[in-house]
């Protein structure tokens, strides 16, 4: 008799929790299913209220309130922006976009974010943004960060795609910086499916942005009755997402605090019980300083090599477990390469980019799958894996 396969589990899965669907369909009985409806208020309001910042406004993505704060700091041609290579692509883009050079900054090897004692020798008279990415909502070094930034009168832009609710030092990401961005894509603790939002910290560029997301026009002074009629005021764009993913969103805003105690606990338990089995074969697991509350936004392991990742990843995928690497270094990709980006430039990066790797994390993974990933995992020894690569490649044995 053939035993039945287990069921794959997904690296990620997005899940319902709360009213997302009565939202929606209140949105489209209502007739108002465009940007900036009575929903995309609410969500700004409640991300405002919540993260005590001065302004939010929904987007469609996190690429595009990106570029957004491109745009609102008048970024020009030849102008350079300080990025860690170790990001999504979006973060560096919208900047390029604009004709902005890339400047790559190398990582800290534990959290994997921004090593801030590299930037003073990377800033330049040409400088125009810093862009600290919280890599798995951990939140980078913003005391140091902030004191340079200041100190050369340079505005940061935080993307914080992973870190939405995570602290430092008891401040909410996202409020340090000038600008920030979030996401709300489908593999993000809360989503819409495609989302995003640009965070206002700095009074000044409140309104440009309102102009900017509407097309270049000052609908939205129309629409308080600040002004008689709108017209076109300045360059923009359509950012406004429809009311109808502003729905979902709401509705995944309104459970956030089910949310992060689900992936807590999902995460918490990865790290307790892998803690023993990574010791034993020289892995590392995600380092979080005492002063960061993380947001829980991913689960990753570092393994002694690429050989034993990639076959940490067969070895799962035999298991009906899909585990995937992150980030290629941006300063080896094609374009950064045609930036200029070479091999060594940023060592840990090109390191850690061959090492991690993450494991399946979504809010309803249930235990028994968690009890899956885990005693897949505690099968597979990197270093035997090691040990009979490097005997294979000595022509021993
Ligand atoms: C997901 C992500 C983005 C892009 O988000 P979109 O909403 O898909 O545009 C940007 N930066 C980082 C760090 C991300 O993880």
């Amino acid at each position: 008799m053939s035993q039945q396969a287990p069921h794959k589990i997904p690296f990620n899965r997005p899940t319902i929790v709360g009213k997302e669907l009565y939202y929606i369909s209140q949105t489209i009985l209502n007739g108002h299913s465009a940007g900036d409806g009575a929903f995309t208020k609410k969500c700004n309001r409640l991300l405002e209220e919540r993260l005590g910042a001065r302004k939010v406004l929904l987007t469609t993505s996190c690429t595009h309130a990106l570029e957004m704060a491109a745009l609102l700091l008048d970024i020009q041609p030849g102008d350079e922006v300080i990025v860690p290579s170790f990001t999504f692509v979006s973060t560096i883009n919208a900047f390029v976009l604009r004709g902005a050079r890339p400047v790559f900054v190398d990582i800290h090897p534990d959290t994997l974010n921004m090593d801030e004692t590299q930037l003073e020798d990377l800033i330049t008279q040409r400088t125009r943004a810093i862009l600290p990415v919280h890599y798995a909502g951990v939140g980078c070094e913003m005391d140091a960060i902030c004191e340079i930034a200041v100190k050369r009168n340079i505005p940061i832009v935080e993307d914080n795609a992973h870190g939405l609710f995570g602290k430092y030092k008891g401040r909410y990401l996202g409020t340090f910086g000038t600008l920030a961005t979030q996401s709300f894509h489908e593999t993000k603790n809360v989503t819409c499916g495609e989302g995003g939002a640009l965070i206002i910290n700095d009074p000044e560029y409140v309104e440009r942005a309102e102009i900017i997301r509407e097309k270049g026009t000052n609908r939205s002074r129309f629409f308080r009755g600040q002004v008689d009629k709108y017209t076109w005021v300045d360059v923009g764009s359509s950012y406004l997402p429809s009311d109808i993913l502003a729905a979902f969103l709401y509705a995944q805003l309104e459970a956030v605090d089910d949310i992060q105690t689900k992936r807590r606990n999902i995460w918490e338990y990865y790290n307790q019980e892998l803690s023993g089995w990574a010791e034993e074969n020289s892995v590392s697991l995600p380092a979080v300083p005492a002063h960061c509350e993380q947001a829980y936004h991913m689960f990753y392991v570092l393994l002694p090599s690429l050989d034993s990742r990639q076959a940490l990843i067969a070895h799962l995928k035999e298991r009906g477990i899909l585990s995937v690497f992150h980030y290629l270094p941006l300063h080896l990709s094609e374009m950064g390469q045609h930036f200029g980006g070479q091999s060594g430039d940023c060592p840990v990066t090109e390191d850690v980019s061959d090492r991690l790797l993450r494991l399946p994390f979504y809010n309803d993974l249930d235990e028994a799958d968690q009890v899956r990933v885990v005693e897949a995992i505690r099968e597979f020894s990197p270093m035997k894996q090691f040990v009979v690569a490097s005997s294979l490649s000595d022509g021993r044995n």
